[in-house]
């Protein structure tokens, strides 16, 4: 199957049948993964470690000339501030006069949640435009929109008309997989 086509891959909990909790010994966890039945992955709710949006920000902050719009609460994304310098120096590797990261926030409150969050997405594309000027405008879709179900393709596609950046949106909510590297 070529993934590559599709919107979004399957996540790695379906393609790879991974987990991220087991008990029981070495031995053991050998033999029940390659039944593909290891004990957690039944599990819905983890709240130890990253989550798929996190990993994704780790590839796409090192992209140049790029804005990144985090669609989601102001705490997503929030990782972006431990690595800007890091992100910065992959940057200037290839391009010493990249400007680094920039990064934007529609920063969605409980309002949000109630009216839907596009009209702040559409408002932060051409804030981004208009400000910076990017070859590309990447957003990333996390979880409280597509709980809510804002339609960002669609919006994306119609703000696409209106600006000359490319925009590239990114489906990595976080909810949707337990293995952050799914991302
Ligand atoms: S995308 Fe979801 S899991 Fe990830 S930081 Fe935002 S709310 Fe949390």
């Amino acid at each position: 199957m070529d993934y590559l086509k599709e919107k979004a891959p399957p996540i790695r909990e379906e393609r790879l049948k991974a987990c991220n909790a087991f008990g029981g010994s070495c031995s053991k966890l050998s033999k029940e993964s390659k039944k593909g039945c290891l004990n957690g992955t039944k599990r819905s709710f983890a709240q130890t470690q990253g989550c798929q949006l996190n990993l994704s920000l780790a590839i796409l902050n090192t992209i140049r000339d790029a804005v990144l719009i985090i669609h989601g609460p102001i705490g997503c994304g929030g990782s972006s501030i431990a690595v800007s310098g890091i992100s910065k120096g992959f940057q200037k590797l290839r391009d010493s006069k990249s400007k680094g990261l920039i990064w934007l926030n529609t920063n969605l409150d409980e309002a949000d949640v109630i009216n839907g969050g596009e009209k702040k997405l559409r408002e932060a594309v051409l804030y981004a435009e208009k400000e910076f000027r990017p070859s590309a405008i990447v957003v990333l879709n996390s979880c409280v929109p597509a709980i809510i179900g804002d339609d960002i393709d669609n919006l994306l596609l119609q703000l696409q008309k209106e600006i000359s950046a490319k925009i590239v949106p990114v489906h990595c909510e976080g909810f949707k997989t337990k293995i952050m590297a799914t991302a």
